[in-house]
């Protein structure tokens, strides 16, 4: 079906500005596409603007106040330190997101990509409608790639409003709540949760499962646990929250433990339970793609969705809702339209942070899932309390810990726990794309003294010839 005029026509259209989209059109664009990417909020997605970036921020900020405030320990005594979070949040909004957001438009810009205001409707396979404000315009596209990302799920008895905040009310805060009630302690909960818990905000965690940040091993999120129990923060598992009461400007929330209900009062509630991905209300159905579970929309290793001309990333697609996720699949998918197969999805490396105190990182297989998988694997762990670098930076909580195969020593997959987790990852990630050894790892000098030189030497140990241990 075709409606309307459609004036202008375009090679490849991409739906969404996050880090998926961006990086896809901007690829798309540097194969030779005409292209031109629709956002109907602000350029950069949740990523950029209310996710990955505004959170790093605060959580940064937190740490600046708090080890201002503990400084005492290397003799540093600084008097009375105050926050000005207005300030704070002042150069998390201008001066961090808002260089980032502008950058991005730019690298749009110089790469001719058409940036399109407004929200996006699919016609049919090959057509799509923009609604901006009062007026409506046409496009005709070859290709499309939808990259509409996600929003955070809302629970019944807990209606966002002024007091109930999702992430995104919770990073737009203007002060520092005294006490603060986190529902969900998955990584983006406990982020923000040690983030106020830095800022002296009295922080209870309601968790469902039986442990925080379930993603990640037991071994490593009792790290964050022991840090969350110094911060004074009550991490409640195993807890079902019911419903939220406001009076005020206090928020009562109640849940139940073990057949018992319970009750926590706070200045705001924050629910960070899940996303829902962004494909209702967008035509889908006019164009013929079919959606999976959940509204995921399923697609194949090169993000093709049931329609052939139609791709899909990011957050609205399967798998891990992760900003390098996103951008890894858009440029699949941008090399897919432009002729190039050569390229599939392969999430063999892919790592996994979470920004907490200590900070986790993992990629490929743990232990478990190693052994699981038929692997016949060890596991090598290396503390940082035996790494200078970390003594000097007062970091020493946590390790790196290699999962080998047992013949050739081939890394398989590598957790982090502890200072800079989320760089230290790196390297072990391009070992584990790259099919590297024990070996290739212990053979390479690292800089001395670093935090990296924690994977030499869990990789020496690997091979049963620790020096450091
Ligand atoms: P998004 O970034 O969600 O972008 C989608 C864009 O599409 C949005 O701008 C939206 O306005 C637009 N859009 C939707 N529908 C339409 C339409 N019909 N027409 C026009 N435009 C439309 N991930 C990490 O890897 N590391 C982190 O540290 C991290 N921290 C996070 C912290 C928080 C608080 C949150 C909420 C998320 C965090 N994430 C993190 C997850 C990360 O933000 C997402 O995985 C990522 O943004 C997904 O990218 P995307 O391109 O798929 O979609």
């Amino acid at each position: 079906m075709v409606v309307g005029d459609f004036a202008v026509e375009l090679d490849t259209v991409v739906i969404g500005s996050g880090p998926g989209g961006y990086v896809a059109a901007i690829r798309a664009a540097q194969l030779g596409q005409k292209v031109a990417i629709i956002e109907r909020d602000a350029i950069g997605g949740t990523c950029l603007n209310v996710g990955c970036i505004p959170s790093k921020a605060l959580i940064n900020a937190g740490h600046v106040y708090h080890n201002a405030k503990h400084g005492d320990f290397f003799g540093i005594n600084a008097g009375e330190i105050t926050v000005d979070f207005k300030r704070t949040q002042q150069w998390k909004d201008e001066e961090v997101v808002g260089k980032l957001t502008g950058g991005v438009a730019m690298l749009l810009k110089k790469n001719k990509v058409d940036i399109i205001r407004g929200e996006a409707f699919f016609v049919d396979d090959h057509h799509l409608r923009v609604i901006h404000e009062d007026s409506a315009e046409s496009y005709a596209f070859k290709h499309a790639i939808i990259a509409t990302g996600s929003r955070p799920i809302q629970i019944p008895g807990f209606e966002f409003s002024k007091r109930v905040l999702d992430s995104t009310g919770a990073l737009a805060l203007t002060e520092i709540p005294k006490d603060l009630v986190v529902i969900g302690g998955g990584y983006i909960g406990s982020e923000l949760a040690g983030a106020f818990a830095n800022f002296g905000t009295k922080v209870t965690i309601l968790e469902g499962s039986p442990q925080i940040i379930p993603t990640f091993e037991k071994d490593m999120v009792s790290l964050v646990e022991t840090d969350f129990k110094k911060k004074q923060v009550d991490i409640i598992t195993n807890a079902m929250a019911k419903e939220a009461v406001t009076e005020g400007d206090r928020v009562t929330v109640k849940y139940e433990v073990g057949g018992k209900v319970h009750s926590v009062e706070a200045d705001y509630c924050l629910v960070t339970v899940g996303r829902r991905p962004n494909t209702d209300d967008m035509g889908l159905e006019q164009a013929g793609v079919k959606l999976a579970e959940r509204g995921l929309i399923e697609v194949d290793n090169q993000g093709r969705t049931n329609v052939d001309n139609i791709f899909a990333i990011g957050d609205a697609v399967p798998g891990a809702a992760l900003a390098h996720k996103a951008s890894y699949e858009g440029k699949v998918a941008a090399q897919a339209i432009s002729g190039d197969n050569s390229a599939v999805v392969d999430y063999v490396a892919m790592p996994a942070v979470c920004f907490t105190d200590p900070e986790l990182a993992s990629v490929g297989h743990t232990l478990a899932s190693a052994k699981e998988a038929g692997l016949d694997v060890q596991a090598s762990k290396f503390p940082f309390g035996a790494n200078g670098r970390a003594l000097s930076l007062n970091a020493t909580n946590g390790f790196v810990r290699l999962i080998t195969t047992k013949a050739g020593n081939i890394l398989v997959g590598a957790q982090v726990a502890g200072p800079n987790a989320s760089d230290v990852i790196s390297e072990l990630t391009l070992a584990v794309e790259s099919g590297m050894n024990a070996e290739d790892i212990a053979l390479t000098i690292h800089s001395h003294p670093s935090l990296s030189e924690v994977t030499m030497d869990a990789s020496e140990l690997a091979l049963g010839m620790p020096i450091h241990i």
